[in-house]
């Protein structure tokens, strides 16, 4: 089964978005969805609906089998297949299905946890880089979940620093291996069959060092399942160390080539922090659906406390930042299936071209259903805090998100040093926009916001101008300053990532407005987009802020300072007004309003 999508989306360049202009009906947002994919979200909703919050308690108690029977169930309606080409037993859907089942399905995070992990970072190796006879082997059973599959790069001494892992393996005279060492926190640890692992193929000779990835099946001898963790939060997922002492594992398991396992490990990557933006989109949007109900329900003062306007501001800020991440989530998944449509590229290589934006949904999804599950907390205030709600552990399952899949400071250093990459490789035409940007620097502000009668969006248009300049003209001051260096300065280099993500985010949220104009959506779709806006112009200033001062002093600052308050004059909306509204929607509804 293959879908299609029939709108125009283009396969723009990775990091395109900070330098060239798109038009609405380049891009894909959730409202393109067609027939054949909307039926899928809803299966999926179904799914989560009428099987897992039934499961939740079981779950979260990790009560023997629980996981492994959502997981199944999960198969047998083929969720776990959709990325699966058929050959091997899988649906091959394209990756905006694949995207909502990731989305929709994410209503409990252990769960999400445990699905993401074996669709993502376990399965795909296998389809990626397994030889035919590894796909035929390993890859129906992982369709059906009857074998589920596990992940090990992290070690204890390694995790964020993954190549520099302590796990050998040593070539036997047979062509087998022999593996010793100790991975760590294997999400799925206890309940899988298959492990993708990381070594070191070191010839004792030598003394050489090959980093390289093997397939490992449950009960090979010297393989151990290492004791549960206690954990913060997904309780209900497995995660535990693998033990491997004097683990022989046949040649046929060698994954990819001896020592091109970082292609393995960080090719994957991308796919799981694509996936987990989505996650964070679904189980963000159930938080927030909890945070809508509680305000209509609970009465202080002689009314429902979602008529207070500080509550509305959890409820708007929520939903404005959810339907921010949503919409670079669908957008990033249209153009990587634009350019698999194109042809002539692998899984890999495509995921791989959007690096930057697949760290971006990482860091920003993570932060965003983070910022949700707090302010659900708040609106529930004490019901927030005790077991018995959901709030309370949606609040510590959202704290992970921002620690795997590379923490939310390496995917930063990843944005940032990523782009500058490109720009110094001449592979996006960063530099000639970042020239552009400081020549025009000195050119008086405008404040005409064109035609703001036949265009509601005006004002956001010129908050994302703001934006982008802001963020091109700080990228400039600091690649000057420091040139090469500049990955060493990690602080600037996180101020620049947090800005590149804004603007991500708010031309995602724009164009998707501008593309909803004329329909019943389109208010609240601008509203959000106007909050999107202001925080935006707020976390670039800020962030700009810190770039020029850390990268220049006396004069050159002042006149560099004076710049920036040009380039941030954006006339500000009224916010209050845009959060009312947002938070109407979203009571009336008792949901995200989209
Ligand atoms: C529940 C759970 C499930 C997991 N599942 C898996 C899994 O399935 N497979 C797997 O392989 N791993 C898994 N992990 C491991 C996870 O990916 C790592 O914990 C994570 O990458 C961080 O590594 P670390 O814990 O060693 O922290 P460290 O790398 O020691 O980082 C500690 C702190 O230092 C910061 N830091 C590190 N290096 C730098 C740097 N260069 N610059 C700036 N700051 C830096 C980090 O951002 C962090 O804030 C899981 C972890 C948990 C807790």
């Amino acid at each position: 089964m293959t879908t299609a999508i029939s709108s125009p989306i283009v396969a723009a360049a990775g990091g395109g978005f900070l330098v060239e202009e798109r038009a609405p009906a380049e891009v894909f947002t959730p409202e393109d969805l067609n027939e054949e994919q909307r039926q899928i979200a809803a299966a999926a909703q179904r799914f989560a609906r009428e099987e897992i919050v039934p499961a939740v308690q079981a779950v979260e108690a990790k009560q023997s089998g629980a996981m492994e029977r959502l997981l199944k169930s999960a198969a047998e309606q083929g969720f776990a297949a959709v990325d699966i080409p058929e050959e091997y037993g899988g649906l091959g859907l394209d990756k905006v299905s694949s995207t909502l089942v990731t989305d929709h399905i994410s209503m409990l995070a252990s769960f999400s946890t445990a699905f993401g992990a074996h669709t993502g970072i376990a399965l795909l190796p296998v389809l990626w880089f397994g030889t035919e006879e590894q796909k035929q082997r390993y890859l129906p059973k992982l369709a059906t979940c009857e074998t589920v599959g596990a992940y090990g790069l992290s070690e204890s001494t390694s995790g964020s620093d993954a190549m520099h892992i302590r796990t050998r393996a040593v070539l036997q005279p047979d062509g087998s291996y022999i593996l010793d060492g100790e991975k760590q926190w294997l999400t799925n640890c206890d309940v899988a069959g298959l492990y993708t692992v990381f070594a070191k193929i070191v010839d004792p000779a030598t003394g050489s060092e090959q980093f390289s990835a093997f397939l490992l099946e449950r009960g090979t001898p010297g393989l151990t399942v290492g004791a549960e963790e206690h954990k913060m939060g997904i309780r209900g997922s497995s995660t535990c160390p693998l033990v491997l002492a004097e683990c022989r594992v046949p040649a046929a398991n060698l994954l990819g080539e001896a020592g091109k396992g970082h292609k393995i490990a960080f090719g994957v990557l991308n796919v799981g922090r694509f996936k987990l933006g989505a996650a964070c989109v679904g189980l963000a949007r159930v938080a927030l659906g909890e945070m809508v109900r509680h305000a209509n329900q609970r009465k202080a003062f002689g009314k429902a406390i979602a008529e207070f306007g500080l509550i509305q501001e959890k409820i708007s800020a929520s939903a404005a930042r959810l339907y921010a991440t949503q919409s670079m989530v669908y957008r990033t998944a249209g153009m990587i299936d634009a350019r698999l449509a194109g042809g002539g590229t692998s899984e890999v290589d495509c995921f791989a071209e959007y690096t930057v934006e697949c760290s971006i949904l990482k860091v920003y999804g993570s932060e965003m259903n983070s910022l949700v599950a707090d302010e659900l907390v708040a609106t529930m205030g004490g019901f927030g805090y005790v077991e018995e709600f959901a709030a309370e552990r949606m609040y510590r399952d959202a704290r992970i998100n921002r620690i795997f899949e590379g923490t939310n400071e390496i995917n930063r250093l990843i944005v940032a040093g990523w782009l500058l990459k490109k720009a110094m490789t001449g592979k996006l035409a960063l530099t000639a926009a970042i020239r552009r940007v400081m020549e025009d620097a000195m050119a008086p502000p405008s404040f005409d916001l064109g035609d703001e009668q036949s265009d509601p969006l005006a004002r956001e248009a010129k908050a994302l101008s703001a934006v982008k300049r802001m963020t091109l003209f700080a990228a400039g001051v600091a690649s000057q300053r420091f040139m090469t260096a500049l990955e060493n300065e990690q602080e600037v280099m996180g101020a620049l990532a947090a800005m590149i993500g804004q603007v991500y985010a708010l031309e995602s949220a724009l164009l998707r407005a501008k593309k909803l104009v004329g329909k019943p959506q389109a208010a609240v779709a601008a509203a959000m987009t106007g909050l999107v806006a202001a925080q935006s112009v707020a976390v670039c200033e800020q962030s700009a802020r810190l770039v020029l001062a850390a990268s220049a002093e006396g004069d050159e600052l002042r006149t560099q300072m004076a710049i920036l308050r040009r380039l941030a004059r954006v006339e500000p909306a009224n916010v209050v007004e845009l959060s009312r509204s947002v938070a109407r929607a979203a009571v009336e509804l008792e949901r995200y309003p989209l």
